[in-house]
């Protein structure tokens, strides 16, 4: 690990202006649990780390009834999970914060962060110059492929880690960003960008910009939410697929409902024409199984990874029955 400058920005158009400007490569600093690790593999190399943990004012959780929730972005993951608004109002989200790595972890990494956590696709991590890393070769599309994406993938075939952006995209939450002096606000959706847009690149952060909050708009009466992670080793893990859902009910049928899922591929993955066909669906066995058979007919599962396929399938006619009888 080579040397490094490491600043403390006193204000984000400082911290912008660093990352923006710098003659040197720089990276942007929040809980350290991710970036600390990409440097000390080498799969990063940055000269200058810029600190925006001493910045004020951006780890506040503040809920406004009738508006939403506004999640700064150095909110740490356990204090998401903990809070009892969000418990009682986006449980989704609380769900997916408290099943995130361990209790340390969750205690330094950020939200900003987790959103804006790199792949953890074993090539990747390890020393292959894969795609992703300006090489020519996916070495996951023909080697080990279990843990890969079974749809939106090519050339690269990651899935996105965090399992707070499933959460927040089932939640339609928008994501603000500081750029350029100014502040713009897009819907998570629209946040994350699949390899075949630039495979370089997880998100459409550009040198300089700077995740400043997350806002969830207030949901609808009467709604319930859920998050469902599959692990293998069901601890300190990430998720092999998990959906997460947030429904509104009605004489036994979805009156409106979003779905979302991880593990699937490289960006937590929705599908509008599924959310509406929820709607109306009755929660009744042959129903939700007719359902999820509709689930990812465009997937195009690699060699070790077709499991997925069912797994997803299962989970969602799982999280359905679930919220159905909470
Ligand atoms: C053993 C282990 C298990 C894990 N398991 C899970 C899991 O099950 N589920 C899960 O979701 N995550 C998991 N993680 C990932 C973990 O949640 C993330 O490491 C953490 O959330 C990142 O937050 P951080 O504040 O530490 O980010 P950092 O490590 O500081 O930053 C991560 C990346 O995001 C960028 N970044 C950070 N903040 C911002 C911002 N505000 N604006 C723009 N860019 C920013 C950084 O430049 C860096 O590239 C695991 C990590 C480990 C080490
Ligand atoms: S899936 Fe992506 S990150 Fe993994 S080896 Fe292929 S190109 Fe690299």
């Amino acid at each position: 690990m080579r040397e490094f400058n490491f600043t403390n920005p006193s204000t984000l158009d400082e911290a912008s202006k660093i990352l923006k400007t710098s003659d040197s490569s720089s990276a942007l600093l929040a809980g350290g649990t991710d970036l600390l690790s990409l440097i000390k593999h080498e799969i990063i190399d940055p000269e200058n780390l810029v600190n925006i943990k001493n910045l004020n004012g951006f780890d506040k959780i503040v809920y406004r009834k009738g508006e939403g929730l506004k999640l700064g972005a150095l909110v740490r993951i356990s204090d998401i999970a903990e809070h009892q608004i969000i418990k009682d109002k986006f449980t989704v989200l609380s769900d997916a914060a408290s099943v995130i790595a361990s209790p340390q972890l969750r205690n330094m990494g950020t939200i900003g962060g987790n959103l804006c956590q790199r792949p953890r696709c074993w090539y990747y991590r390890e020393e292959f110059d894969c795609i992703r890393k300006g090489g020519d070769i996916c070495y996951a599309y023909l080697g080990k492929n279990k843990y890969h994406c079974i749809v939106g993938g090519g050339p690269c075939y990651i899935v996105h880690p965090s399992d707070t952006a499933v959460a927040l995209t089932a939640l339609d939450a928008k994501v603000t960003i500081y750029s350029n002096g100014d502040y713009k606000s897009i819907p998570i959706q629209e946040f994350f960008i699949l390899p075949e847009v630039n495979y370089l690149k997880e998100n459409v952060l550009e040198p300089g910009e700077i995740v400043t909050e997350i806002f969830i708009p207030e949901p609808k009466a009467d709604v319930k939410s859920k998050y469902i992670k599959f692990m293998e080793r069901n601890a300190w893990d990430f998720a092999v697929v998990s959906v997460a859902s947030v429904m509104n009910l009605s004489n036994g049928k979805i009156s409106s409902g979003k779905l979302a899922w991880g593990g699937v591929a490289p960006v937590p993955w929705q599908e509008e024409q599924l959310n509406q066909k929820m709607s109306g669906l009755s929660i009744d066995d042959n129903s939700v199984e007719e359902f999820s058979k509709s689930l990812f007919e465009n997937s195009e599962p690699l060699e070790h990874n077709e499991y997925k396929l069912i797994l997803a399938k299962n989970l969602t006619k799982r999280i359905i029955k679930e919220i159905a009888a909470d």
